[in-house]
């Protein structure tokens, strides 16, 4: 009886700030070998997380086309930052699929110019990297969606919104959709095991914070921008040990 009650009152307990769950979006990753980008499919289209290198296009297509998404179904391509290997192949994918491309505000001009964000290393292995990437450029591309903080992605069947998260770069962006899945690029790396901060932090204060104003959406899986995706609580843990 006591156990019976102890259940009832467990079941009226509120979940507290859970959002409710949205309408599940399938996930198509593509491992590019050196970057990531990841398919969003919602209702109807689908949405294209990062670019790759130049020239990734074919990649990307190759691996869409096999989940059945062909390029006219890509309508957005949303860039995480405006670093080569994530917005390398913008240019070309935008041509390719007739996408609009959206990057924060503080990467419009970077990548309308061709400049890739700063690389700011913080670590021995991000000098490495720093110095290994030492050009910097991206083929130029005037974005046609300016993310002024939020971007709402209902119109594009994704119950969800690409959200500022600098501190990997200034212009770094996360998509969110509540409950489910994140998409945050570079600001968090792996191992996957043990996901870490980035090695290059342009705003090193604002990482953490990010991270915490993605987390606040509970998302099952955050997909990275280099290695698999990490559930939720290796991320919360990853923020608790800092
Ligand atoms: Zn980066």
């Amino acid at each position: 009886m006591l156990h019976s009650l102890l259940v009832i009152l467990l079941l009226l307990v509120p979940r507290g700030a859970r959002p409710a769950p949205s309408d599940p979006v399938q996930v198509v990753e593509v491992d590019l070998v050196y970057a990531r980008a990841t398919l969003l499919r919602g209702r109807g289209g689908a949405v294209l997380v990062d670019t790759g290198l130049p020239g990734a296009g074919a990649r990307i297509l190759g691996v869409a086309h096999r989940a059945g998404i062909e390029p006219e179904d890509i309508e957005l391509i949303v860039l995480t930052h405006v670093h080569v290997d994530h917005a390398g192949g913008a240019a070309e994918l935008a041509q390719r699929t007739g996408a609009r491309v959206a990057v924060q505000a503080a990467g419009q001009g970077l990548l309308a110019a061709g400049l890739g964000a700063p690389v700011v290393p913080h670590t021995p292995l991000g000098e490495v990297i720093a110095w290994v990437g030492d050009d910097h450029r991206v083929p130029a591309y005037d974005a046609e969606i300016v993310v002024e903080d939020r971007l709402d992605l209902t119109p594009w069947g994704i119950d969800g919104f690409v959200l500022a998260a600098p501190g990997h770069t200034a212009c770094s962006q996360a998509v969110v959709v509540p409950g489910q899945l994140a998409v945050v690029g570079d600001l968090i790396v792996g191992p996957s095991k043990s996901p870490q901060i980035p090695n290059l932090r342009e705003l090193p204060d604002q990482v953490i914070s990010s991270i915490q104003a993605v987390l606040a959406y509970h998302p099952q899986q955050l997909y990275l921008g280099h290695v698999a995706p990490v559930p939720e609580e290796r991320a919360v843990a990853l923020v608790d040990a800092r």
